[in-house]
């Protein structure tokens, strides 16, 4: 694989759409009330702050543990590691299960033959922006008596005939993690429909979630070096440099950011860093209506790519744009792309590296499984950036690279 040793002509373009902190987000004082102003936002019953998706999905787990004897946890073969170590957390037992071809949402039959009765939850994923078949998912857990979860990390936004994703199900969750449209660093939402499990999700927070100074003081400067960095010339420094000696090394794993620490921090959310997500939420909807705008006028220059799938809203859905998810014909061109885009500073790469079978570090915890359908979406997909810092000719820069790549 080439690996580019800088980025395009010294500047780094985000890998995603984030909104971008003002210094004025970060002054003390001010209200606090990110939960609300969010809720509001998406007009869902309340929201609870914990701090991270993945703490998020730890209370989740433990809430619906606590309320059952079944100890199994359905998850799609390709998502986020930090899903699966969430489960792993838990001490729950994971199961993977196959995708639809060509897709992240799950293959309908193989989620059939996935649930029993041990299976807990199946976590349906709303990937790169885009609404999962939500209402298959919720028959198989009606019909073995499981919870269905929403994992909607990087939908934020995201509707469906104009209502959130994260109701759907029982319970939903989103990501305010660097990079995730809205970040305090480290954050996530949850949020469910009904008010018992509200409720009963609100108490596991509060009995098992404690304050810890230690990491909300790291999560805080973390914070403010984000603030500070998260712009074409700092991330060049912050992200693409590392990125780009990670490629040089032979590790994409650690190129992609998917090599996360199996001990999960979960704690209380800091005061001001709310201050700061609810002083940026403010601008969150005009932002990401302008995302959409300019995914709008991009897409269809991606979908001339000749025999390249992009990713998007079917009727009646209302996604979000933080990037484009590539679907492209073979795995050679794929391949190909990688290795002129990824690490050129154009906000091009794979989404995750591998199938969760497949990570080296999570052989103890994650069995392997007969998923070819994931292993073949991981091995065809590329995302490629809906940052506003790629401007039209980077944008046609990698329009054109991927074309190449595809002859
Ligand atoms: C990022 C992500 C998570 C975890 O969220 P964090 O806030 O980073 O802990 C879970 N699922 C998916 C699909 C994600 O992209």
């Amino acid at each position: 694989m080439r690996t580019p040793s800088s980025g395009a002509a010294g500047i780094e373009v985000p890998p995603t759409a984030g909104l971008p902190l003002q210094w004025r987000d970060l002054l003390p004082g001010g209200p606090a009330d990110l939960e609300a102003r969010i809720a509001a936002w998406l007009d869902v019953p309340a929201l609870q702050l914990e701090c991270s998706g993945t703490a998020s999905l730890v209370v989740a787990l433990r809430t619906l543990a606590g309320r059952s004897s079944r100890r199994t946890v359905i998850l799609p073969g390709y998502t986020c590691p930090l899903v699966a170590l969430a489960v792993h957390h838990c001490g729950l037992r994971l199961k993977l299960c196959d995708q639809a071809p060509g897709h992240f949402d799950f293959d309908p039959q193989a989620l059939e033959e996935a649930c029993d009765d041990d299976t807990l939850a199946i976590v349906v994923t709303h990937l790169a922006g885009r609404v999962a078949d939500t209402a298959f998912a919720r028959r198989c857990a009606e019909r073995c008596g499981a919870a269905l979860i929403e994992d909607a990390a990087q939908a934020l936004g995201a509707r469906r005939q104009g209502r959130s994703v994260g109701l759907d199900g029982d319970i939903g969750f989103f990501s305010l993690a660097a990079g995730k449209g809205l970040s305090i660093y480290e954050g996530g939402l949850l949020l469910a429909r009904e008010a018992g499990l509200r409720r009963a999700l609100r108490e596991t927070s509060d009995r098992t979630v404690g304050r810890h100074l230690g990491w909300e003081w790291r999560r805080s400067l973390e914070l403010l070096g984000y603030a500070a960095l998260y712009g074409p010339r700092g991330m060049r420094l912050a992200y693409g440099n590392p990125q780009r000696a990670a490629l040089r090394a032979g590790d994409p794993v650690r190129a992609a950011g998917d090599d996360f620490s199996l001990d999960i921090p979960v704690h209380r959310v800091g005061r001001w860093r709310r201050g700061v997500g609810a002083k940026a939420a403010q601008r969150l909807p005009a932002f990401l209506d302008r995302a959409a705008a300019r995914a709008a006028r991009r897409l269809p220059r991606l979908q001339g790519l000749p025999g390249v799938e992009v990713l998007k809203d079917g009727p009646g859905e209302q996604g979000v744009w933080p990037f484009f998810m590539l679907v492209l014909p073979d795995t050679a061109a794929r391949e190909r792309a990688l290795a002129r885009l990824w690490g050129a500073g154009l906000g091009v790469g794979p989404l995750f590296v591998h199938t969760l079978p497949d990570y080296d570090y999570l052989r103890p915890i994650v069995e392997d499984a007969d998923i070819p359908g994931a292993r073949d979406f991981a091995a065809r997909t590329l995302s490629v950036t809906n940052s506003h810092w790629l401007d039209d000719e980077g944008f046609e820069t990698v329009c054109a690279t991927i074309e190449q790549a595809l002859r």
